[in-house]
């Protein structure tokens, strides 16, 4: 039994949309096989997932757009933006398993209960407080920080997110906010959707400073990504981090459907080994992208490995 926890269980994997959207039911399952398959149970600490009210998404969310989704949860119909994202029957309460798991891993770090947690089916970063984008009808991401910041009072929160997509819908809600130390390795914004994420994006007002956007050129290797990487850390350390989420999308890795950049999981190994060693010791993943099963199955294991053996 190691320090690490994860969460497992048909109500996280209830999070997806049907054939033939890249984001399908089916992503949890590609985990959970090959994190049985390398006898990872047993060095890992398994919880189930936790559902939350739907009072919870408006930490972050708008409660107009929380009646939008407790709307469109009963007919399943339609879109809940301009087209990338569809409704489907319990999209509430799917998201809701996802968002009560993240906040409940968020309180085991603080409770010291361990020292990592990972959450497969989450770090839904593109969704807006006002509106779902991108694949995401909620934004996790965002929930947990206002969590961190209302329920445990945090002030230093650091964001990494190592996703092929930039993590607009987390990026510009707290734009102005210096609580949150955000780091977004992406491909270019020129080349990939949502399109943001310009290096001269640092943060506003009172958190200018406290952002900092690296785009990545379409064929991004780990090579180039090893350059790129003490910047960041050199970052990271110059804060007194209290907490740390990384966003841990397997999109980024070469052989993705959807985007361009040529990476590895030895990137997603070195970057959880990197804030595993962080002060706090409160590392808490979410799996984020991904749309090649085999690549987020080796990317996501290969780093509960490192954090757990
Ligand atoms: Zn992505």
């Amino acid at each position: 039994m190691g320090n690490t926890c994860v969460y497992l269980g048909p109500e996280l994997a209830r999070y997806g949309f049907g054939d033939p959207h890249p984001f399908g039911t089916d992503r949890m399952g590609a985990f959970q096989q090959e994190f049985e398959r390398r006898g990872l149970p047993h060095h890992t600490h398994i919880l189930p997932p936790v559902s939350a009210p739907a009072k919870l998404l408006e930490l972050f969310h708008t409660p107009t757009y929380v009646q939008l989704l407790e709307g469109k949860t009963q007919t399943g119909k339609g879109y809940l933006d301009e087209g990338d994202t569809p409704a489907f029957e319990g999209v509430l309460e799917a998201s809701l398993n996802v968002a009560g798991t993240v906040c409940h891993a968020a309180d085991q770090l603080m409770s010291g209960a361990c020292a990592q947690a990972f959450v497969p089916i989450a770090g839904l970063h593109h969704a807006r407080r006002t509106g779902a984008a991108g694949f995401c009808a909620i934004n996790d991401c965002g929930i947990v920080i206002e969590h961190l910041k209302l329920v445990h009072g945090l002030k230093h929160i650091a964001y990494i997110d190592i996703d092929a997509h930039h993590g607009d819908g987390v990026f510009y809600a707290f734009e102005d906010d210096p609580s949150l130390i955000f780091v977004d390795f992406h491909e270019d914004g020129r080349f990939l959707y949502p399109g943001t994420g310009a290096a001269v994006e640092t943060g506003k007002g009172a958190a200018t400073g406290y952002k900092m956007n690296i785009p990545l050129p379409p064929d991004a290797d780990d090579a180039l990504f090893d350059k790129r990487w003490p910047a960041a850390w050199d970052f990271l350390n110059k804060f007194d981090v209290e907490f740390c989420i990384l966003q841990a999308g397997a999109d980024s890795i070469a052989g993705d459907p959807i985007t361009h950049l040529q990476l590895s999981s030895k990137t997603h190994r070195m970057v959880a080994r990197a804030l595993s060693t962080l002060p706090c010791q409160r590392l808490l993943v979410l799996g984020g992208g991904g749309y090649n099963r085999n690549n987020l199955a080796q990317a996501w294991n290969d780093i509960l490995q490192v954090l757990s053996t």
